[in-house]
């Protein structure tokens, strides 16, 4: 069993700085968890208290059933990958990967079948005699991978192992790794800025801001159901929309005042809403909660509305268009490229109020 949990761990570095503060979470057994967030949200700090690389200042940490709190890093059953590979430059593949299976004192024929079985699974057999120089980015990466595995951990530790390789090979790398997941059936628990990484790989995900945890769960609950306006902000490309707003009760209805803009709230949102009426608020819509008129599938609650298209960049399968309202409020719609869509055009459009969300403006939290 290779559950992880993370029981109020917080690290304070030695200059008084709070990496991470009070982290609470349960990693299952076999589970593949991504934690995402900014560049210098604290992500990398808690896998090196995980992996044994940085002591925590309080709290605990368990793995399996035991509190690894004090425990040296070797014996904590983890592999990790890191975003450098820290491969050994003077040793071949084989003895990169047969390294800690070397140091552990595996006799000799066992530790060839390990690295043998590995590397087939890689498909890097072949490249078991080169040096990493003689090796592009894309192998370096499974190298490293393969050292990993050859330890047979109870846990994988990945750090960014991705991001050295260029955006074609990061996305074949990604599903590999996924495979890898699913045949291993190990705990994987992976590191990534990159939000795009993170929807598509994990189980579930862990969304980190400023040391401090915001959201975990699947990566379609995160993005439908933000937990605040950061995590709403952080997931999706181009980012959503939000726009400072109110909530007005006009006879029995209720609507979302927006600048010039005044949408019904949908009826079965109303009752959630109520206690917001006339508070400081955000609404939010995602640039795919947007359509043009001709291509506005059915199911949605339209609302249309007028808007000058500032921008248009095509895409091939969708159209990222910056659009303007009258009262200057800009916004970005995802589009169907199929619309004529031509910067300097004035366009009918229609917003989906069904996928609306609403912060509150001061503490940021969904409501
Ligand atoms: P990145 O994606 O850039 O690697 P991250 O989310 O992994 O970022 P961490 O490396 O965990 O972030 O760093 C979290 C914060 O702790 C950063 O502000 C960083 O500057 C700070 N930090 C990291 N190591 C130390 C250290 N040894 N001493 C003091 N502060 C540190």
């Amino acid at each position: 069993m290779a559950r992880v949990v993370f029981e109020q761990v917080t690290k304070q570095y030695d200059n008084g700085y709070v990496a991470v503060k009070d982290l609470n979470l349960d990693i299952g057994d076999q589970e593949f968890v991504v934690l995402v967030g900014p560049s210098g949200c604290g992500k990398t700090t808690s896998l090196r208290m995980l992996a044994g690389l940085e002591e925590i200042t309080s709290g605990n940490l368990y793995i399996g059933d035991r509190q690894v709190n004090q425990a040296p890093a070797k014996d904590r059953d983890i592999a990790m990958v890191f975003q450098s590979y820290a491969l050994y430059p003077h040793m071949s593949v084989f003895e990169n990967m047969a390294f800690s299976l070397e140091l552990q004192g595996v006799p000799k024929a066992e530790m060839r079948d390990r690295v043998q079985s590995a590397a087939k699974q890689l498909g890097i057999e072949p490249l078991l005699d080169r040096k990493p120089k003689q090796l592009s980015g894309g192998q370096r990466q499974r190298v490293a991978v393969g050292r990993a595995i050859v330890r047979n951990p109870a846990v994988f530790l990945m750090d960014e192992p991705l991001s050295n390789l260029d955006a074609k090979l990061r996305v074949q790398a990604r599903a590999e790794l996924s495979r890898l997941h699913q045949k291993l059936g190990t705990t994987f628990i992976y590191v990534t800025h990159d939000q795009a990484e993170a929807m598509t790989m994990g189980s579930r995900i862990a969304v980190m801001n400023q040391g401090i945890l915001q959201q975990v769960d699947t990566p379609q609950n995160v993005y439908e159901h933000p937990n605040n306006v950061f995590v709403a902000g952080f997931l999706g490309s181009p980012s959503m929309n939000f726009f400072d707003a109110t909530l007005q009760a006009e006879d029995g209805e209720l609507k979302v005042q927006a600048g010039s803009l005044t949408l019904p709230v949908p009826e079965e949102m109303r009752s959630r809403y109520q206690e917001y009426v006339n508070r400081p608020l955000i609404l939010g819509i995602r640039p795919e909660g947007i359509y043009t008129s001709t291509y506005a599938p059915s199911g949605i609650q339209p609302f249309p509305i007028r808007a000058k298209l500032s921008v248009v960049e095509l895409m091939g399968h969708e159209a990222i268009v910056y659009c303007t309202l009258p009262d200057d409020t800009e916004f970005i719609a995802r589009l169907d490229p199929r619309a004529k869509l031509t910067a300097g055009d004035t366009l009918d459009l229609q917003l989906d109020t069904s996928r609306f969300h609403l912060f509150d403006k001061e503490s940021e939290q969904a409501i």
